[in-house]
């Protein structure tokens, strides 16, 4: 909505801004008055977290906030996420699709529980972590056990596996990704892709 202001107007409109700032001096407390009608900056109650963009290999900084009080029974909800200024990636800045993070967040579609289909059925469902973690386990053993190679046609050990590959977040720390390699590596999977160029 566009706002019309006749010069006159602005004049009286400037006047009363003038003498609210001057009641408020002389200690009248219209300045309280008019300080109590403005709502708190909305994330000055919630809760600061760093995370980082998932949509591209940039990988740029993100801040979190989440509204809650963190009490047992409480949910902390997501209300704003913006570009992390300290962050020597983009420096507070977020491209339009990482400004639209929070849609990511609160989208129907988002996939939140580890899902399984089993063989032969046609749909998808929601199964444990436990479930998922331990089927996963063991079909990389059984894989393991069977391609795993320790040595070439040379006799040099090489300790690769393969037949498996690992594609890793772009949403984790340099440290992380450290660790992500050792222990991918540790098993002798040699095709390892991480999203982010960290
Ligand atoms: S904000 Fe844009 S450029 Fe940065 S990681 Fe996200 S998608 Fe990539």
């Amino acid at each position: 909505m566009q706002l019309e202001v006749s010069r006159r107007g602005f004049m009286r409109l400037g006047g009363a801004a003038l003498a609210t700032s001057t009641m408020s001096a002389l200690g009248f407390g219209a300045g309280e008055a008019l300080a109590a009608s403005v709502r708190p900056f909305k994330l000055s109650r919630a809760t600061e977290t760093r995370s980082t963009c998932p949509y591209c290999s940039v990988s740029c900084g993100t801040l979190v906030y989440s509204l809650g009080d963190a009490s047992k029974n409480a949910r902390a909800e997501i209300m704003h996420i913006e570009g992390d200024p300290d962050h020597p990636v983009n420096r507070g800045t977020l491209c339009p699709r990482g400004a639209a993070i929070l849609d990511f967040v609160r989208s129907a579609q988002r996939l939140k529980h580890p899902m399984h289909r089993a063989p032969g059925a046609k749909e998808f469902k929601r199964v444990s972590w436990d479930f998922a973690l331990d089927r996963v386990a063991k079909l990389m053993k059984e894989d393991r056990d069977k391609n795993f190679v320790a040595k070439n046609n040379d006799g040099v050990t090489v300790n690769r596996w393969p037949t498996a590959a690992a594609f890793t977040t772009s949403t984790q720390s340099n440290e992380a990704g450290l660790v992500t390699y050792k222990v991918l590596r540790g098993t002798g999977i040699v095709g390892i892709e991480n999203q982010a160029r960290i």
